[in-house]
């Protein structure tokens, strides 16, 4: 498909963007671009695809999304190399996993390339936009929602993608110290049969009291248990988890439906095993992860997704209980592992595995 380009009248100043990018934070500065592609399922599915200048959008106050939360997005990153060339991480991976929560959304497939397609286009378009400071990296932002104006429940036939870009630099400010999790037990994040391996904006929505009480509580981010038993650990609001044990194993939550099937935890399976590690997909619970970290035989854990890459759990809260892990400062193979996938990312560290697309 091809994209038209509409000008923009009056992208920011170059001296300004040096500033803004220099510090960048998180989520709260955009580049001067958007990609807007239409779905209507009335004229033959995806058409009209625009690279322009962002800007907001007008909707229908009966637009399904607004009603009935079909929504779902994706969220990457692309890195500057040391010869000034960005590069995309699996993108392909981003793209498979778009269509599979728009299947279970109910909302229209996008071919892969025409989804990679609207990445590259706008990543060349705002390659100036990307930081350069330590930890930084232009986050992308690509989403779907259901655009029809129909009050009706069922399946919107009108939809729009759209796909921003924001300078990004860590996500936690503390950038990779170990951080304090709060164990939600009043609240779950997905239940099975749910849309707990889906991402769509519903799942966050629920995460935000459970995550305001860990918040209150000291705690920087909250971990869902399975909604059935209270029993095994499933991920936190939007990072999954790794246990790394004193005998050269490691366990992860199987992807059971209830938890995102991360790119970032897939990249960890491959780097731990690469280093010799064995890496068992199965159930852990909570009290086997205080029994395991009292005992001393849990070393580390770590929580690790796109925006945050690989961070060290430190310590762990509750109602009812309380523990720490190792010493509650980053481990060995946490630092290891995020300096290994970082580099993968930045192109200083070779990339065995093909995961790197250059995008120019
Ligand atoms: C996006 C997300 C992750 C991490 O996925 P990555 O592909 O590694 O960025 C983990 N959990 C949830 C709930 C998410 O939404």
């Amino acid at each position: 498909m091809d994209f038209e380009h509409l000008p923009h009248p009056a992208p920011v100043p170059g001296e300004s963007r040096q500033q803004a990018i220099a510090d960048p934070g998180f989520g709260t500065l955009f580049t001067d671009h958007m990609v807007v592609i239409d779905y209507d399922a009335d004229k033959g599915g995806w058409h009209k695809a625009t690279l322009g200048p962002r800007e907001p959008i007008s909707l229908d106050p009966a637009a399904a999304v607004l009603h009935y939360a079909q929504e779902i997005f994706e969220g990457m990153k692309a890195y500057k190399h040391a010869d000034g060339s960005l590069a995309l991480f699996r993108p392909e991976q981003n793209a498979r996993r778009f269509n599979a929560s728009a299947k279970r959304m109910a909302m229209p497939e996008m071919p892969e390339e025409l989804f990679l397609d609207s990445i590259r286009q706008l990543v060349s378009k705002d390659r100036d936009w990307a930081p350069t400071v330590e930890g930084g990296a232009l986050y992308l932002r690509p989403f779907m929602f259901a655009s029809e104006a129909f009050l009706g429940v069922r399946p919107a036939r009108q939809y729009k993608y759209i796909l921003i870009a924001s300078p990004v630099g860590n996500y936690f400010k503390s950038g990779s110290k170990s951080v304090k999790i709060w164990i939600s037990s009043d609240y779950v994040r997905a239940a099975p049969g749910g849309t707990g391996a889906a991402k769509t904006g519903g799942n966050y929505a629920a995460s935000l009291v459970p995550q305001a009480e860990g918040i209150e509580n000291g705690c920087d981010q909250v971990v869902f248990l399975d909604a059935v038993e209270k029993k095994w650990v499933e991920e936190l609001g939007g990072m999954n988890l790794f246990f790394v044990m004193d005998n050269g194993r490691v366990v992860t939550p199987p992807l059971t439906g209830t938890i995102l099937p991360g790119i970032t935890r897939d990249s960890l399976i491959e780097l731990l095993r690469g280093e010799g590690l064995t890496v068992s997909e199965e159930l852990y619970s909570i009290d086997q992860w205080q029994s395991d970290a009292d005992s001393g035989k849990l070393l580390e854990t770590l929580a690790c997704g796109t925006a945050a890459v690989v961070t060290p759990v430190g310590e762990v809260t509750g109602k009812d209980r309380s523990f720490t892990i190792g010493s509650g400062g980053p481990g060995q193979i946490a630092t290891k592992m995020r300096e290994r996938l970082t580099g993968i990312q930045l192109g200083t560290v070779e990339d065995k595995y093909g995961w790197v697309m250059k995008v120019g």
